[in-house]
């Protein structure tokens, strides 16, 4: 029997490991571990890439949402108990960058049909403590439209953007997320489309001012070594991760080009009454499909009887931020539509690596799969 992870890093890096190890190599040679070349050259291959100016190389994806509002609020444009608009339906991540800065998560449901934030929602969620949006492209899947900027410009927000899940994705104009807000956290954790080979993440702006203050928090609060104006983090990224980051910065566009490719194909392929399909973008760039997410009721014999097939499944997310214990507070809201995704939701494995004949054979499984 085949059988599929839901993920393997070992397949996913293995067309790239000889131009990996020799970028590794070039690192230790050098003698020179942090702030050198290698973080220089990603951040300027990956602005030119995005087409922005400022890039900031930190140690996480989580560090990045952090460092943006602790930027914000040192350069006085945010306030601790300010409000901050975020999907309910996210990973919890993009809550903790909220609280960690003490600043205060206000959920907003999501659309069902593209699992992301309702954007049409959030005029009724502000108050007067409303001073910012954190949008997430969940799955990969860009979040953005003329109502989210109309909304934010009328009362005065700021969009971050949570941009984990979504480098390489586009609007339908063709601007990249990561460049559309004000700012934008970007994770490279391996398992993400572009991912390091071990943690890594960076803050996108316009904003100069910005730039350099998330650049003097992320090193102990100063830009000048041993002169601190501000009490800062150590969040910076590896030198051999911005390495293994340029390598495979060349390959993002074809990689997603793949994963657009394979989730068009598992639509194509699937036909099952239990098994609801996702929404395919209007323009395939709009989406990178970091995650393949179908929904069903019989999730818990969907997912069995795929693991008897051989392949693996996961679920994106089993619990909601508002609902985990680190949240006790929030744990009484209710939302509805939020929750019952994370009751349903699936994800398939969905990787460059996999041949139009994997997934294939992983669609004729699903297509057998019955309810007694
Ligand atoms: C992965 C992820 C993060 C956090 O990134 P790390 O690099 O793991 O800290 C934040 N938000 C979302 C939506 C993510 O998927």
């Amino acid at each position: 029997m085949k059988t599929y992870d839901l993920l393997s890093l070992q397949q996913l890096n293995a067309p790239y490991a000889h131009e990996l190890k020799e970028a590794a190599c070039r690192v230790i040679d050098s003698g020179w571990y942090l702030r050198g070349t290698e973080t220089e050259a990603f951040e300027r291959e990956m602005a030119a890439y995005l087409g922005i100016n400022q890039v900031v190389g930190v140690a996480n994806g989580l560090d990045a949402l952090r460092l943006i509002f602790k930027a914000y609020i040192a350069l006085g444009r945010l306030q601790p108990g300010d409000e901050v608009i975020v999907p309910a339906n996210t990973f919890i991540a993009s809550v903790l960058a909220i609280t960690d800065c003490d600043l205060v998560p206000r959920f907003v449901e999501p659309s069902i049909s593209t699992h992301n934030l309702d954007t049409s929602l959030i005029e009724q969620a502000i108050t007067t403590r409303t001073r910012a949006i954190l949008v997430v492209h969940l799955y990969g899947r860009a979040c953005w439209d003329e109502q989210l900027v109309a909304t934010a410009r009328k009362h005065n927000l700021l969009i971050i953007e949570d941009n984990a899940q979504a480098l390489g994705a586009r609007t339908d104009n063709g601007v990249h997320t990561g460049t559309l807000g004000d700012a934008a956290g970007t994770s490279f954790y391996p398992g993400k489309n572009l991912g390091a080979l071990g943690d890594a993440g960076m803050v996108t702006t316009r904003d100069n001012e910005l730039a350099r203050m998330v650049r003097a928090l992320g090193n102990y609060g100063g830009n000048t070594r041993y002169i601190y104006e501000h009490q800062g983090l150590n969040s910076r990224i590896d030198e051999i991760q911005a390495a293994m980051l340029r390598v495979k910065l060349q390959y993002i566009d074809s990689e997603n080009q793949r994963r657009s490719h394979i989730a068009q194909q598992y639509n194509t392929s699937i036909d099952n009454p239990y098994i609801t399909l996702p929404q395919l973008p209007a323009q395939p760039h709009s989406h990178v499909w970091h995650q393949y997410v179908v929904c069903t009721q019989y999730r818990d014999a969907f997912m069995q009887y795929m693991r008897n097939n051989g392949i693996a499944t996961a679920i994106h997310y089993p619990i909601p931020p508002h609902k985990h214990e680190a949240y006790k507070a929030y744990n009484t809201l209710s939302l509805p539509l939020t929750e019952r995704l994370a009751n349903e939701v699936v994800s398939l494995p969905i990787a460059p690596y996999l041949t139009d004949d994997d997934v294939e054979y992983i669609a004729q499984v699903i297509n057998r799969f019955e309810i007694e």
